[in-house]
This record gives structure tokens, C-alpha cells and sequence, in this order.
């Protein structure tokens, strides 16, 4: 679940939760904020947003911290979804801002991408352009009690059209679902359509090409934090290889770019 500021993702996944669960479907929730002071420690957070949940063993919410994550959070939070799938969840939902590199890349790795959008804040288009459209499963107009939501609708269709004509497969074209967060509307259509979309996966191979996609990006992330280690095996102490060369680098005997060859020649590639 990913859009804008505003546009009513936490209020989005709490209703979806409710309505998950109302289907006796067990639901995780990750709720991956980078610009939160409370990240890593949202629990207050979590508690005023989710609180209709709290006395629920079968929603689980954890909030993911920017910080401090082996790997970095587009690392951590795929790998904690396969950690609640591993324990038996029916359905995780990350919820995420959607703006940032490590935060598309969270996105797209989801089996359903679900970008939410709004009318009445004239940016959520824009906003939502930014990467995140190309990798829209499902739109979600919340707050259709706004007017405009009509016109919306038409704009996005219109460049979805645009984005189609330029060649995507076109073998799933995105529904768009209206809804009503704060009042709970549109949000069976909402499970509904994430459903549709899930046998779509499974009859079209769709699903093992997202699980590669996952794994790879795992793969990758796993390795690019061993190289991470070793150079930081080279670093320690105080009269390092690095620190070795970068005093060469400064009394200009080699380049950095030399430098930065020797440094990788040195990284233990024999270690498990
Ligand atoms: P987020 O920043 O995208 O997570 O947005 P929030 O879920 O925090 O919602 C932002 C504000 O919009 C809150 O005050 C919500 O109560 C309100 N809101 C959410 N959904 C709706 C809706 O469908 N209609 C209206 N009128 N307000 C909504």
C-alpha cells in the first residue's frame, strides 16, 4: 500500500485489516515510514492507529525503522514479510510512503502493489508518477466523499492508456478502486480485487517471477553486505590498508581510482 501523505494509507490498511479479518484471514502489517520521528520505536504510534486491533491475535503490526537494519530497510522488510508468511499470516500489508529509492524497491516486491491516491490534493498524481504508476497492480481512490473524484478517475485512465500504448504486456490492466476509508466504503471491492489479482499471479506464472524478483533482490543484498564486512575487517585498527592508501591517495603518489583496486584486490574473497 503505497501513496502520498495524506492520502489515507494508515487509514487504508487499518479498514483492510478489519476487512481481511472480517474473512477470517490473518493479517501482518509493516508500516515502513522513513520520516517518522517515532520509526523503530512506533509502538505509541502503532497503538493510536491501529488500536482497534490491539486485542487481536491474529493482526500482527511492526513498525520498520530506517535505520539500523542489516542491509537497510528494503532489505529488512521483505524479509520480515516472508518471515509472517513463514508463521502463517494469510495477508501482509506494507504500508509505505513510496518516495525514495529503498522505498520503490520495497514496492516492488510485493505480490500486490496497491498505489493510493486522493482527490483534492493536486500533487497524489504527480507524486504517484514518480516510479510508482509503472508498478501499480490496483489504484485506490480514497476519499471519493471529495468531489473530484470523477476527474481523477478519468486522468489516471487517460495515463494509463498513455502507459499501455508505450508497451507494457497489458495481460493485467489495473483496476481502480473507489473507497472511503474513514467510512469503511469500497473496501470488500478493495479485497476483492486484491484476490482477482492474486489468481492472475498464479494462472499467468506471474507469481514465480515476483518470487525470482524477490530472491534475487535478497541474493544481492545479502552479498553486497558481505563485501560491506570485509571492508570493514580492512578498516579495523589503526594502521589499515585503507588507511594506508588513503595517505598515499593525499600525498598524490597513486589515484584514488588505484587505490580503490588495491583495496578490492585485498577483500578476502576465500570467506564463506
Ligand atoms: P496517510 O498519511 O496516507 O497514511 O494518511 P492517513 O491515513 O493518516 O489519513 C490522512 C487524513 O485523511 C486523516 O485525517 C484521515 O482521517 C483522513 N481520511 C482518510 N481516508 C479518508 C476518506 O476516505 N475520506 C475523508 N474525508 N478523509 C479521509
Amino acid at each position: 500500500m503505497t501513496g502520498s501523505p495524506g492520502v489515507g494509507k494508515s487509514t487504508l490498511t487499518n479498514v483492510l485489516a478489519a476487512e481481511f479479518r472480517r474473512r477470517d484471514r490473518t493479517v501482518g502489517v509493516l508500516a515502513v515510514d522513513p520520516s517518522s520521528p517515532f520509526s523503530g520505536g512506533a509502538l505509541l504510534g502503532d497503538r493510536v492507529r491501529m488500536q482497534g486491533h490491539h486485542a487481536d491475535e491474529g493482526v500482527y503490526i511492526r513498525s520498520m525503522a530506517s535505520r539500523g537494519h542489516l542491509g537497510g530497510l528494503s532489505f529488512a522488510t521483505p524479509q520480515a514479510a516472508l518471515v509472517l508468511d513463514a508463521a502463517g499470516f494469510d495477508d501482509v500489508i506494507i504500508e509505505t510512503v513510496g518516495v525514495g529509492q529503498s522505498e520503490v524497491e520495497v514496492t516492488s516486491t510485493a505480490d500486490h502493489v496497491l498505489v493510493a491516491i486522493a482527490p483534492g490534493m493536486g500533487d497524489s498524481i504527480q507524486a504517484a508518477k514518480a516510479g510508482i504508476l509503472e508498478v501499480a497492480d490496483i489504484f485506490v481512490i480514497n476519499k471519493a466523499d471529495h468531489g473530484g473524484a470523477g476527474k481523477l478517475e478519468s486522468e489516471l485512465r487517460g495515463m494509463l492508456e498513455m502507459g499501455h500504448a508505450a508497451g507494457t504486456d497489458g495481460s493485467w490492466w489495473p483496476p481502480i478502486v473507489r473507497t472511503v476509508a474513514v467510512r469503511e466504503e469500497g473496501i470488500p471491492e478493495l479485497v476483492e480485487a486484491v484476490d482477482k489479482h492474486a489468481e492472475h499471479l498464479r494462472d499467468s506464472g506471474e507469481d514465480r517471477k515476483r518470487r525470482k524478483a524477490r530472491a534475487l533482490h535478497a541474493v544481492r543484498e545479502i552479498a553486497l553486505e558481505r563485501i560491506r564486512a570485509r571492508f570493514a575487517d580492512l578498516d579495523a585498527g589503526d594502521d589499515t590498508l585503507l588507511d594506508t592508501l588513503s595517505a598515499r591517495v593525499a600525498d598524490r603518489e597513486i589515484d584514488p581510482y588505484a587505490a580503490a583496486d588495491d583495496l578490492l584486490e585485498a577483500l578476502d574473497t576465500t570467506r564463506p
